[in-house]
């Protein structure tokens, strides 16, 4: 056994690894079951088609060649199918049945019993495998970047980039030095060994990428969970708290204040008590949207449970908040508020109460500045609802805690 022998064969023991891997995935842990499935295909494709190379001279030269090189090409298009199913992309198989199909036909005319020309078989499959690599980065880069941004998708795509040249390389050397370079890829000589260590690392580096990709989505999907409203959307209150602490920061760090504003809406027990429960949810949902479309976009929104909510003013004075505030209360006392999607559905007009606190010292911390809020919106209960009340302002030498709520 050569060294690219037995390098290749330490392939196939990892294929067998990442193929269980896959299909772990895809049926114990139902992660990405679609994609996990196309993988381990995959992998159990490459490994076939290496056992295939290993037999040369023992297997008939049809299967140890040509069969073998379709298959390692199936294999790169079924990783890219996988990809394809994971990020929602179209499925191009009609274009790698055609690849495919060009790809057996050269082999099947250079490569026969014969061999009459062995290195365009291998020039061929390297064009086929450049192509097909080279179309999976194109494909995968923009949908990568969108979701996980530039640093996250060339984490996962740079083996299919890499790969796409050292095989456009392979390809290219082909054309130019047959003889050296263009010889099947068990033949133990210095450039072969290269191209099994080169396979063996990126096929290493493409099944490192695919878990990173599967963790990614994983991590991005329970970071959403943990940090939003099941609900609403929302930010919840877990979220609201870390805002605050950097809304803190900021005012350290840059002086620049910030306000809060915190709504209750009223009355709301009566929606559940009318109109169900699930109305009740429906008109939650809708109250949030409105608040979104009314907040500005530096603007972060947040329930805090049940009907009340919070959104945090970055860079905004008492003024800027209570004008705001006036603003969505107004808002909210206009809108119809639907119980539900269907015709059964009646509208309804809620108001809400909401507390102003603005913070311009670094010594409050955010709990005071809560605790200032949520006095003022007491406060606009009390005097009757359907208000804005604002705090008094904390002066920054002044003892923290001791502001009282007025309207
Ligand atoms: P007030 O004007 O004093 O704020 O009166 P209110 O009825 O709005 O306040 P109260 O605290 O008496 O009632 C709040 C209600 O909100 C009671 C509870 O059933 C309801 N609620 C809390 N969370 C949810 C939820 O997730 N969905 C629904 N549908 N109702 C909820
Ligand atoms: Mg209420
Ligand atoms: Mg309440």
């Amino acid at each position: 056994m050569g060294h690219a022998d037995i390098l290749m064969a330490v392939v196939v023991v990892l294929q067998a690894f990442f193929g269980l891997g896959w299909a772990a995935s895809a049926s114990l842990l139902r992660l990405a079951p679609r994609p996990a499935l196309n993988w381990g295909v995959s992998a159990a494709l490459i490994a076939v088609a290496l056992i295939l190379f290993l037999l040369r001279g023992r297997a008939p030269d049809l299967l140890a060649h040509p069969v073998a090189n379709v298959l390692a090409l199936a294999a790169l298009m079924t990783i890219r199918r996988g990809l394809q199913a994971f990020l929602r992309l179209p499925l191009r198989d009609r274009e790698s049945a055609a690849v495919l199909l060009l790809c057996a036909g050269f082999n099947l005319v250079w490569a026969g019993p014969q061999g009459s020309w062995p290195a365009g078989a291998v020039i061929a499959t390297s064009g086929c495998v450049a192509w097909t690599l080279g179309r999976t980065t194109l494909e995968i880069l923009a949908p990568l970047r969108r979701e996980f941004g530039a640093a996250g998708a060339w984490l996962v795509a740079w083996p299919y980039a890499l790969g796409t040249l050292l095989f456009s390389l392979r390809f290219g050397l082909g054309l130019l030095l047959p003889a050296q370079v263009a010889r099947p890829v068990n033949v133990d000589n210095a450039f072969n060994i290269g191209v099994v260590l080169t396979i063996l690392v990126l096929n290493l580096a493409i099944n490192a990428s695919l878990a990173v990709l599967v963790l990614l989505r994983l991590v991005r999907k329970l970071q959403r969970l943990s940090n939003h409203d099941p609900l609403t959307g929302l930010l919840n209150r877990r979220r609201l708290m870390q805002v605050l602490r950097e809304q803190k920061q900021a005012l350290l760090r840059h002086g620049e204040p910030w306000s809060l504003l915190l709504l209750d809406l009223d009355h709301f027990k009566r929606v559940n008590d009318e109109h169900g429960h699930a109305a009740g949810d429906h008109v939650l949902v809708t109250v949030a949207t409105l608040l979104k479309a009314q907040a500005r976009e530096l603007d972060q929104v947040a329930r805090m449970g049940g009907e009340e909510f919070c959104i945090v003013l970055p860079r905004t004075g008492a003024e800027g908040a209570q004008l705001l505030a006036e603003r969505l209360r107004q808002a909210l006392a206009q809108a119809p508020l639907a119980t539900g999607d269907d015709g059964q559905a009646t509208a309804l007009h809620m108001t809400v109460s909401i507390g102003v606190a603005s913070c311009t010292s670094a010594d409050e911390s955010a709990d005071q500045v809560l605790g200032r809020a949520d006095r003022a919106l007491y406060a606009a209960k009390h005097a009757g609802r359907n208000r804005v009340s604002v705090a008094a302002s904390v002066l920054p030498a002044g003892p923290p805690g001791r502001a009282a709520a007025a309207s």
